[in-house]
Parts: structure tokens; C-alpha cells; sequence
């Protein structure tokens, strides 16, 4: 069960040249109007992934507040104060540090019992691009570390695991679902790692040239090697220097594919394919999640659209 707190979001894309941002207000409940059985915990997650793993290793015993609104992307998510009171209300909150101050703020502020994510998984350091060095002390947008971690299942599984122990103390009466959930939930994600490593075995090429340098942990699992246009921070513009570095790259290398994360933001990476002879292709981030679509479902695509990029048997 999700309830959807009334959230006021910042819109980004990178096709607005100014960067302006508009403000959208995201109201109400989009599921079953009929009132909800009382669960025994009621979990806020700050962002998709995490609230993923919540759904999954809560099942009916949990219900689950997501922060992000789907089709918004989380990074510089913005909370309005009633997002914040009902984070505040929450048995438990389930974030990442450093990935979005207004949810540190609001887990501060608030007191509200909570996980952080990095405290379960080992980050990496995040390689800041020359852009985004350029705004530090001007900007608190991003950390010193690589968010993306959701990115490697076998992560995302450790993720799991700990999240099924955080539930399980809090909420004893279930414990023993939350340790059966989360153990279905690590062995899902070790076949998804099993179908990247076989097919991601035999390729003709091992670099990714992304719009959104969000892969650094699946090119690491998979001993691909990312080159991103941007940076970790998706807001981030590229130079026109870092665009020529790219471009003299994807046409040193043969590279055939650019990818990006929708028709939204693919400007940027339609210009460097443009000049190459490269297409263009999505690789999802999974940072939210739109209609029927969830972490396996988009996973199993970015998997297909890696093996085409790369040529692989
Ligand atoms: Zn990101």
C-alpha cells in the first residue's frame, strides 16, 4: 500500500536552457479511495529504490509512504511541510545521506526513527565532474559519494537483508515475514545478477557513454566502463570542452549507442550522436518508475539495451 503524501516537487530537464525550475504540486491519493487496513508499520521511503525494497520486504504487514512522486527524479527532492509532518509520523524512515537534503533536514527536524541506506552498503566516492567541482560550496546538492547503488543488484540484495532486520527489531511480532520477504527479495536480485553477468559475458565492446554518470556500480559489477557526458547529479550541464571529449571518444572507440534516460533530457546526448553517427538508446536509471513498470521490469530492459550497445552473444 502506498499513501502519497501531498509533496511539492521541483520539475527539472535538462532541455530547459536556463535551468529555470517550475513548481508542480503533486496532490492526494492516486489508489483505492476505500479506507485502508491498519498495518503494523507505517514506513516513509525517500526515494523509488528504497521504497521498493520497502514494498517488498514489508508485503501486508507494511505501509509504505513514498516522498518521490513517481515521474520525478529525486535527486534535489523538495518536501512541503505536510510531507514533512507525515515523514515525522512514520514507525521508520528509509533514506540515503547526502543524496537529499531536504530529507536530512526533514529526519533531523523531525526525530523521526530512521535508516540510512550507506550505513548498510559501502559507497563509492563520487568522481565529480569538472562541472559539478565548479559549483561545490555554492551548492549542498550532492555528497562526496556515488548514490547509485540500487544499481548493482547484488548491493541492492545486501540493501534487502538489512532492511528485513531494521523491520524485524522494530516490529518483532513479524519478524520472521520480514526475514522470508527479504530472503525471496536477495534471491530475485541474485538472478537478475546472474542474467547481467551471463549476458553481459561476450560483447564486442565494453564502454557506456551515459548522459547521467549513474552507472559507476553496475559498469563496476559488470566490468563495463561508464563515460558519462555530465555528471552524478543530473542537473549538471556539460561543457562544450567535456562534449568534445565525449564525441572525440565515441568516435576513437566505434562506440554506436549514447544513452540516456528519456526523450526529456536527450538533447545533450542527440547532439554528440548527431555528429558520430551514433543512436541514441535509454538506460534507466531507476530513479522513479512510471505506470505498470518496477526495479525488475526496467532492470530487464537496461539489460537488453546494454546487449545491443555492446554487441553482445
Ligand atoms: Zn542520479
Amino acid at each position: 500500500m502506498i499513501l502519497t503524501p501531498t509533496i511539492v516537487l521541483r520539475m527539472r530537464s535538462l532541455t530547459i536552457v536556463s535551468g529555470a525550475a517550475g513548481l508542480l504540486l503533486v496532490t492526494g491519493c492516486a489508489g483505492d479511495p476505500s479506507p485502508a487496513e491498519p498495518t503494523a508499520l507505517t514506513v516513509a521511503a525517500a526515494f523509488y529504490p528504497l521504497q521498493y525494497i520497502a514494498e517488498a520486504v514489508g508485503g501486508e504487514n507494511v505501509s509504505v509512504i513514498a516522498l518521490a512522486s513517481p515521474g520525478v527524479e529525486p535527486h534535489d527532492l523538495e518536501l512541503s511541510p505536510s510531507a514533512v509532518r507525515q515523514l515525522g509520523s512514520a514507525d521508520l524512515a528509509l533514506y540515503l545521506s547526502d543524496f537529499q537534503p531536504a530529507v536530512d533536514d526533514a529526519i533531523a527536524s523531525t526525530g523521526v526513527t530512521s535508516f540510512d541506506a550507506a550505513s548498510a552498503v559501502t559507497l563509492h566516492e563520487a568522481e565529480h565532474t569538472e562541472e559539478e567541482e565548479g559549483h561545490e560550496g555554492e551548492e549542498d546538492d550532492h555528497g562526496a559519494f556515488d548514490p547509485h547503488f540500487w544499481l548493482d543488484p547484488t548491493l541492492f540484495a545486501t540493501y534487502a537483508t538489512a532492511v528485513g532486520q531494521q523491520f524485524a527489531e522494530i516490529d518483532p511480532a513479524h519478524a520472521e515475514t520480514y526475514t522470508a520477504n527479504a530472503e525471496a527479495l536477495v534471491a530475485e536480485l541474485t538472478a537478475l545478477d546472474e542474467s547481467f553477468t551471463a549476458g553481459l559475458a561476450q560483447c564486442s565492446r565494453r564502454d557506456i557513454v551515459t548522459s547521467h554518470e549513474a552507472f559507476a556500480y553496475l559498469a563496476e559489477r559488470y566490468n563495463l566502463e561508464q563515460i558519462g557526458i555530465a555528471g552524478i547529479d543530473p542537473e549538471t550541464e556539460p561543457s562544450p570542452a567535456r562534449l568534445l571529449e565525449v564525441r572525440d571518444f565515441v568516435q576513437q572507440t566505434g562506440t554506436t549507442t549514447i544513452f540516456t534516460e528519456s526523450a526529456v533530457n536527450a538533447s545533450v546526448a542527440e547532439t554528440i550522436a548527431n555528429e558520430t553517427g551514433a543512436t541514441v538508446a535509454v538506460l534507466d536509471p531507476v530513479e522513479f518508475v512510471l505506470d505498470e513498470d518496477d526495479y525488475a521490469t526496467v532492470m530487464a530492459r537496461n539489460l537488453e539495451s546494454l546487449r545491443g550497445a555492446l554487441a553482445c552473444e
